[in-house]
Formats: C-alpha cells, sequence, structure tokens
C-alpha cells in the first residue's frame, strides 16, 4: 500500500518539496517541514546479517533517530520483497525508494559500477574513501548512475576480505583449474580465465553449495560473517589474502524522484548517516574478524593458508587484463577505470610508507 502511494504521490511531493527548499534558502539548515515520509530499503543480504545486514538497519534506525522520526525507513531482506540481485532495478523504476547492496553485482548491466565496490589488487577501504570523497570518485558514481535515475551513496565497506575456503590445497595456479567457486564480479571472471569456473550466488546459498560440493570453493566475506555461517563446517583451508576484494565498498541508492521529496535537512542527515554507517561497520568488522579468527585458529578442522606467491602473481597479471578487457569495450569503464588508476598510482605510494610499513614493522 505504501509503495502504491509513493508512485502515485511522487509528483505531487516532489512539488512540495521544491517549494519548501525555496522558501527555506539556507541549503542544509533546519526545517520547518514537519512532514513524515515512510520509506521502503530493499537490500541483498539476509535480514540483521552481521556487518551487511546490520549497516543498513543502523542506517534505518540512525536515520529515524537523527530526524526525530520524520523519515522511517522500513529495512527488508534479500528475497523478501525483491530477490537479493534485483535491488538497482527495484530502486531504479521506483517500486521503493531505498537500496543497499554492492555495485558490482551490476555487472553485465553497469559494468564500470564495479570500480566502486572493488577491483581486484586495486584499492583498500581507505585509499577507495579517499578518492570517493576527495579523489572525484563519487562524482563519477553519480554521473554514471543519472541515467538510472539512482543516486549513490558509499555506504559501508567490509575492509579487505579473505580469499576464500577452498576444499583443497592451492599450491599452483594449476590448482584453480577446473575449480568451480562462488566468487562474483571481476575475480570471478579471473577465475575462469585461470581455467576454473566462477558462479555467482547470494549468501544465504553459499554454505549449502560447498557442503553438498556443488561448489569446490567459496570466497564469501571474512571471519566475521563466514563463520555465522557455518563455512569453516564445510571446507577445511582457509586461504588470505582477498586479492579479489581488497576492500569493497557497499552502495546506498536512493531514487532520484524520492530524493528530490526530501527536505535539505533530511537530505543532509541521510548523507552524513550514509558515511557514519561506513566507521561504524568498519569497527564492527575489525572487532568480528579478531574474534571469529581467534575461534578458527583454535578449531582442529581448519588450516589458515596464504597463497603461494606465483598464485598470487599470476591473478595480478590476470586481472590487469580482465579490467584492460573491460575499459577497452566499455567507454563509461575508460573513463572512470582511467581516473581510478591514475588515482591508484599516487595514493598507493603513500599507503606503503605509511600503513604498509608500520604494519609490517609492528610484526615481529
Ligand atoms: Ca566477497
Amino acid at each position: 500500500m505504501k509503495r502504491r502511494e509513493f508512485v502515485g504521490g511522487l509528483a505531487a511531493a516532489a512539488g512540495l518539496a521544491a517549494c519548501a527548499s525555496e522558501k527555506d534558502g539556507n541549503g542544509a539548515g533546519a526545517s520547518n517541514s514537519t512532514e513524515v515520509f515512510e520509506w521502503s530499503c530493499v537490500t541483498s543480504w539476509p535480514p540483521r546479517f552481521p556487518g551487511l545486514g546490520m549497516g543498513v538497519e543502523n542506517l534505518a534506525e540512525r536515520i529515524e533517530r537523527a530526524s526525530a522520526g520524520r523519515l522511517k525507513i522500513k529495512v527488508y531482506g534479500g528475497g523478501e520483497l525483491v530477490p537479493a540481485f534485483e535491488v538497482f532495478d527495484a530502486v531504479s523504476r521506483g517500486a521503493v525508494e531505498m537500496g543497499h547492496d554492492a555495485s558490482y553485482y551490476h555487472k553485465g548491466k553497469v559494468d564500470a559500477a564495479q570500480f566502486f565496490t572493488a577491483i581486484p589488487f586495486g584499492m583498500n577501504k581507505t585509499e577507495l574513501e579517499a578518492w570517493l570523497y576527495y579523489g572525484g570518485g563519487l562524482a563519477l558514481w553519480r554521473e554514471l548512475y543519472e541515467p538510472f535515475n539512482l543516486m549513490p551513496f558509499p555506504c559501508g565497506n567490509t575492509g579487505v576480505q579473505m580469499g576464500g575456503w577452498f576444499n583443497k590445497e592451492i599450491r599452483t595456479i594449476d590448482d584453480l583449474r577446473g575449480l568451480k567457486m562462488r566468487i562474483p564480479g571481476l575475480g570471478g571472471e579471473v577465475l575462469r580465465r585461470a581455467g576454473g569456473t566462477p558462479v555467482t550466488l547470494p549468501g544465504s546459498e553459499i554454505f549449502t553449495s560447498l557442503q553438498t560440493g556443488a561448489i569446490d570453493a567459496t570466497e564469501w566475506v571474512g571471519p566475521y560473517n563466514d563463520v555465522s555461517f557455518g563455512l569453516h563446517k564445510a571446507a577445511r583451508n582457509y586461504y588470505y589474502p582477498g586479492w579479489q576484494e581488497p576492500g569493497p565498498g557497499l552502495e546506498c541508492i536512493i531514487n532520484r524522484e524520492a530524493w528530490a521529496t526530501l527536505p535539505p535537512d533530511l537530505q543532509a542527515i541521510v548523507e552524513i548517516t550514509c558515511q557514519s554507517i561506513t566507521t561504524d561497520m568498519a569497527a564492527e568488522y575489525t572487532n568480528g574478524n579478531a574474534n571469529a579468527l581467534q575461534q578458527l585458529q583454535e578449531d582442529p578442522n581448519v588450516t589458515i593458508r596464504t597463497f603461494p606467491d606465483t598464485v598470487l602473481r599470476h591473478l595480478k597479471a590476470i586481472a590487469k587484463e580482465v579490467v584492460a578487457d573491460m575499459m577497452a569495450n566499455d567507454p563509461a569503464a575508460k573513463k572512470i577505470g582511467d581516473a581510478y588508476y591514475e588515482y591508484l598510482a599516487k595514493v598507493e605510494v603513500n599507503s606503503r610508507i605509511s600503513e604498509d610499513a608500520y604494519l609490517s614493522t609492528r610484526t615481529w
């Protein structure tokens, strides 16, 4: 019922909002509006899932609190209102006002969007946020989504992920040949070119697929999320680092007409709260991963391993080809990719002499 009201009342509400902001005339300052907005937010995550799913629950709860109840957002888990991978379309066509997912799920639809989640061997969380907020990345993202009637906001990041769970040891690149693995986005294409078979599955289907042998391996997120799915009970070898997702950023997407109905102070609350979720989620993951990793280290059925250097070097060479091909085939990917790599070349020098250097010094 609310969705019908939303679609029907959109034009009228947009007109009202336009008048209100003209009258205010003071940007994102206090608003006299007492109008209450009730939005729906669809997601790709299992309901209230640690990290990913709690991020969007926290977003809704904080926006309602900060707006004194003037913007209420009801969150739906993947599949509750629309399928987990149809968030982009549902928000784009205005069936719901808001969505929370990862932009690399739009591979095949908006290939260039992958630069805003994760690129194999690309930017980590800190670097990605620097590019988005201060290096021009977010403007490119908004330009890319405008034809889809969407406003994207960075909203959450898992930090560097794990390489995944494998039912056999990976000693050479040939061990990836014939491997059927759940791995989305460009990482999946890298695996395919290494001779494996990539599969895209929503989180909720991973455990059963791995346990029944429908897949031989999976990446998901990191210890915190992987243990909550019980993946350590379905495969023995747990590999790092997560070359395929070095710091994937999540997105909050808002239908542009719905966005235009909000008075400036509510728009500011949404924008600021999205940014706060990224900080909060990083803390939740660092804490959750540390606890779950301790549990895994004590588990006699789990072996934590690092990929051999030769395997990582080979994957990195393939990853460069995969991204170069994507950029050659899509003008938007070329434009965004050029900006991304130009920024990465600059920022990685700083990362190496700061975080990298410090962390390797701290390890005794
Ligand atoms: Ca992942």
